[in-house]
């Protein structure tokens, strides 16, 4: 059983994972509004912030380990897929680490953003990372 998922817990983690440089912004706006509509964040490299719903949860926490991946990598100028496909993958491994599932809700978003950001990448003639199709291959 995973350790129960308390502040002390998201404080520990939250310290962990924190970009160094970043400042975090907790915004209750950004929580999750309905099953289609699982929590967002947003990662800003000018502004070095991350705004993020609280975390209560084990999609919250992913949400906040997907924006301090972006940070990490310094994301903002490679292919949109290519780049939300790293921050996603590696911050479904990290809760899963750690003993957590995401809901349904939260995986199935993640589809369909990827699925959209493939699409839009196509359009505009960016070519696919075949990584990211082959992950998405796999867990349909
Ligand atoms: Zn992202």
């Amino acid at each position: 059983m995973p350790k129960p998922l308390t502040p002390a817990r998201v404080q520990q983690i939250v310290k962990r994972w924190r970009p160094k440089g970043y400042r975090l912004i907790w915004d209750r706006r950004r929580r999750a509004k309905s099953f289609w509509h699982p929590p967002t964040g947003l990662y800003n490299p000018s502004r070095r912030t991350i705004a993020m719903a609280p975390i209560t949860n084990p999609d919250t926490l992913c949400a906040f380990l997907h924006e301090c991946a972006h940070a990490r990598l310094k994301h903002g100028h490679g292919p949109v897929h290519l780049e939300e496909w790293e921050a996603e993958h590696s911050s479904l491994d990290r809760v899963r680490k750690y003993g957590y599932r995401v809901s349904l809700s939260y995986r199935l978003r993640t589809f369909v953003m990827l699925g959209r950001y493939i699409r839009l990448d196509r359009r505009n003639g960016v070519p696919i990372d075949p990584r990211v199709t082959r992950w998405i291959a796999w867990r349909a």
